[in-house]
């Protein structure tokens, strides 16, 4: 079976720089950021993506986004503002099949993305 980074990194066997985690959610900073501030969350429980958001997990983002903001504030984020970004398969440019909200900001961001 195919280990999941985002499932190590949230059980500790893989280090990242984790900036806050509560029981369901682990916010650590993007090892390649593309702002000032790139924080990636996940939920610790895998979910390989948007798609997998139905049926009973359609709530499941709910405390992604949350979690999102708990981490904008950590990171000062709050007044300036800042962007919440999903991508999802292929032709959204998702490289990790392990559900992740980017959590950017730190200067003007630019619309509409590429
Ligand atoms: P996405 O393209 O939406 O799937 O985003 C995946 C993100 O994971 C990219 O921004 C990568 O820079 C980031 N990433 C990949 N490996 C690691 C890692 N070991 N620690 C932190 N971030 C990572
Ligand atoms: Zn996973």
């Amino acid at each position: 079976m195919s280990t999941c980074l985002f499932c190590e990194i949230a059980a500790g066997r893989i280090t990242a720089d984790i900036i806050h985690q509560d029981a369901d959610f682990v916010a650590f900073r993007d090892i390649s950021p593309k702002a000032p501030s790139h924080v990636l969350v996940v939920p610790r429980r895998h979910i390989g993506g948007l798609n997998e958001l139905v049926g009973p997990d359609r709530g499941a983002a709910d405390g992604l986004l949350g979690a999102g903001v708990v981490a904008a504030h950590a990171e000062g984020l709050a007044p300036g503002g800042y962007r919440f970004v999903i991508n999802c398969g292929q032709d959204g440019g998702q490289a990790v099949g392990h559900l992740h909200l980017h959590v950017l900001g730190g200067r003007p961001l630019a619309w509409p993305p590429g």
